[in-house]
């Protein structure tokens, strides 16, 4: 229980964030939750590391860091599926 979760708009349930044993499918696939600061600070900690040496996962971050302050300047969504499985097929996973 944490009694301070006022003012944070829905309570938009957070998945169990488990690594699987492929850290580019785990940097990618919880990218947003990444950048809602939703991880817990050990899955966070993980992927920190993991794109600090993983190009590709790197500029999958950047891109997406840019977007969503394109994409909220618009409509509050989240990145299509469609379009983060082609980053992930670029990225070549
Ligand atoms: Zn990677």
């Amino acid at each position: 229980m944490s009694g301070d979760a006022k003012g944070m708009g829905d309570d938009e349930q957070v998945p169990v964030a488990e690594l699987s044993d492929d850290p580019c499918f785990d940097a990618i696939n919880m990218l947003n939750y990444y950048l809602d600061q939703e991880l817990t600070e050990t899955i966070r900690a993980t992927i920190t590391r993991h794109i600090e040496s993983c190009h590709g996962c790197l500029k999958t971050y950047e891109f997406h860091t840019e977007l969503r302050v394109v994409v909220q300047r618009r409509t509050v969504t989240r990145v299509p599926d469609d379009l983060r499985a082609r980053i992930a097929r670029e990225i070549g996973q």
